[in-house]
């Protein structure tokens, strides 16, 4: 909840707006406590008095009566009414849209198909004929404002729950065996609910609008009573001659229907779950750079990822995902990344491009170096023309990256010709060609299907395909492999070693796996909470492992043909990123660990080819 305020008070107009509706609601509720005039006394000799005369701080109208007090009064009306339609509204249209939505079926066609009969009929028509059916009156205009606003929340509610009753948690509510009123009230109930606040906090203006707009017409409000619309209404005769009497209370109208929209859509972003953990800001196109310390000098290196840190800034917590990795890759190298989950290898991954969401995530140091210039801080257009270009990525979910809504070929070609200057049926061509290229088997038919079309193997080699569409320098695969079953697995990563032998494709391989570690990578670099533990050949790394983690790590992996036996867990669970012990951060799941071990930085050291960043480090006899 705080946190929720907090989101909302940082955006200036929603606070505004809310500083104002919160003195108009207090003003409202105060009325009858405060010493004002009775607002419905005429006094003809006092007609049209001006705004600030004795007594008389907003003047009179043309009985003679109080404007101040028969604002305030009205004012209190208008609110109470507007807001009791919109709750009513919400209730009624969010219990029929939550129905609707749930069972589906003929329900679903029955109730839509009436709410759809209500929403035929243009709006203000509607409320003014179930006015005149009901005669006029501010309840009844309050019934008709609310009724005509049922469909609204019906129909929003009925599309979020359509999505949600199909979904696993309320399947498993189902299996559960909880009752259709406790799975609504408990399961989808909650899930709804932020969205009829908003819908509501962002219609409730429109109400008081609309009440206010019958009242003008006369059906709302009768006399002597006053509204916001009523007392426009009667000023209306005298708009030119007393400007004051419809200034006053349509000020009101503009205030009120002004503050609550402002903060209607300060409170649909601050429970936007999306913006929650950051500003109030879309993330920005490219991760925010906020570099201390002297940058490193160029290598030759093609990629050199050099001391990069990268944190991520939640709240006041401040998480080093990354602190202080240098990779480098040459020409047709391949450098596998191994470590545990959350060891900050997609971090890493994804800052060399600027692709980190921002925020809450920051580059704070270091450098990454592509053909030795710089490309953190780089401006954005530097940026997107290498992105996909000249580096591409191969993420490990195609599902999930590849849009479910356009044909394969057609997001190839798109990657094609963001990057150069072909046309369609040349991309096309060329589109092919890549699908041939990772063998996919009858490839001028399989352009045009979609992704959900295809099997797990196949979309990962279209996602292969689309990195390797404008010929990159420079492969990140983060995980390509982990969704696919062996078969599979062997199989693209076949092809990844051809194609950099073919084209010198150079390829950074993020995984957990050193099975395919070793079949693809000449050197191994094995994180361990945001840092290089261990980095040399691959031989070297597998064959003699010389960091206590590298080593417990690789116990860790079954053996084939091995027989059963006993597998090493690492004790203990990695550590938390907001609060790294000074030294080693392995020390406290490490056997060999000593105070030393605790007390400060350590190195990463040893032969240039086969470094290890331990003090006792387990070299292999
Ligand atoms: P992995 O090695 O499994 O790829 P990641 O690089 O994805 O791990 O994550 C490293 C750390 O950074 C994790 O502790 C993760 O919780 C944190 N992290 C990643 N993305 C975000 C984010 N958007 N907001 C906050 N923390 C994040
Ligand atoms: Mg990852």
């Amino acid at each position: 909840m705080s946190a929720f305020l907090a989101l909302l008070f940082r955006n200036r107009l929603a606070a505004m707006g809310l500083a104002v509706i919160a003195v108009i609601l207090l003003l409202a509720m105060a009325t009858p406590l405060l010493p004002l005039h009775d607002p419905d006394v005429i006094a003809t000799a006092d007609r049209f008095m001006r705004p600030l005369s004795e007594g008389r701080l907003l003047g009179t109208d043309h009985l003679g009566r109080d404007l101040l007090s028969r604002l305030l009064h009205g004012t209190r009306l208008s609110l109470a009414v507007g807001i009791a339609a919109a709750l009513i509204a919400a209730v009624i249209g969010s219990a029929i849209g939550i129905v609707a939505g749930y069972f589906g079926g003929r329900t679903d066609n029955v109730v839509m198909r009436g709410v759809d009969m209500l929403m035929a009929f243009p709006y203000i028509l509607l409320a003014l004929a179930i006015v005149a059916a009901l005669g006029p009156g501010l309840m009844n205009a309050l019934i008709a404002v609310a009724a005509v606003n049922v469909p609204f929340f019906a129909r929003n509610i009925r599309g979020i729950t359509v999505g949600l009753a199909g979904r696993e948690f309320i399947d498993a509510a189902r299996l559960a065996g909880m009752g259709h009123t406790r799975i609504i009230l408990t399961e989808l109930l909650p899930n709804v609910l932020p969205v009829i606040v908003i819908a509501m906090s962002t219609t409730v203006g429109w109400m008081i609008l609309e009440t206010a707009g019958l009242s003008f017409l006369g059906l709302g409000s009768q006399p002597p009573q006053a509204d916001l619309g009523s007392m426009l209404g009667e000023a209306r005769s005298a708009m030119i001659s007393h400007p004051h009497t419809s200034i006053v209370p349509g000020l009101m109208i503009f205030l009120i229907v002004m503050s609550i929209n402002l903060l209607g859509d300060g409170v649909r972003d601050a429970l936007d779950p999306r913006l929650r953990s950051g500003a109030l800001s879309r993330p920005r196109a490219t991760t925010l750079v906020r570099r201390q310390g002297a940058t490193p000098p160029a290598t030759d290196d093609l990629l050199a990822v050099q001391d990069l840190r990268t944190e991520f800034q939640v709240g006041k917590r401040n998480y080093r995902a990354v602190g202080g990795v240098s990779l480098a890759v040459k020409p047709g190298e391949s450098l596998g990344v191994i470590g545990e989950s959350g060891s900050g290898k997609s971090v890493t991954a994804l800052s060399v491009m600027g692709l980190v969401a921002s925020p809450p995530g920051a580059i704070t140091g270091g450098a990454v170096r592509f053909q030795g210039e710089d490309l953190i801080g780089a401006p954005y257009e530097a940026l997107r023309q290498k992105r996909g270009d000249r580096v591409a990525y191969v993420f490990q979910d195609p599902l999930a990256t590849l849009h479910p809504l356009y044909r394969v070929g057609q997001q190839l070609t798109e990657t094609i010709r963001s990057h150069r200057n072909l046309s369609k049926s040349e991309a096309r061509m060329r589109a092919i060609q890549l699908l041939n290229d990772v063998r996919i088997p009858n490839a001028e038919r399989r352009v045009d299907d979609y992704p959900h079309e295809m099997s797990g193997g196949m979309r990962q080699r279209v996602g292969i395909a689309m990195a390797l569409a404008n010929e990159p320098d420079v492969i990140i695969a983060d995980e390509p492999t982990t969704a696919l079953d062996v078969t599979v697995q062997a199989q693209i990563l076949c092809l990844l070693d051809d194609l950099r032998r073919e084209r010198g494709l150079a390829i950074i391989f993020i995984t957990h796996d050193f099975g395919v570690v070793a079949q693809l990578c000449d050197r191994i670099a094995v994180m361990y909470a945001g840092r290089i533990v261990e980095e040399g050949p691959t031989q070297a790394v597998l064959g003699a492992p010389a960091h206590p983690y590298t080593r417990r790590l690789i116990a860790c992996v079954p053996e084939l043909g091995g027989g059963r036996r006993e597998l090493a867990a690492i004790p203990g669970l990695p550590p938390v990123l907001d609060d790294l012990p000074p030294g080693c951060a392995f020390a406290p799941r490490c056997t060999k660990a000593e105070e030393s071990c605790r007390q400060g930085e350590i190195p990463l050291q040893g032969p240039a080819l086969h470094a290890v960043r331990c003090l006792f480090p387990e070299r292999a006899p």
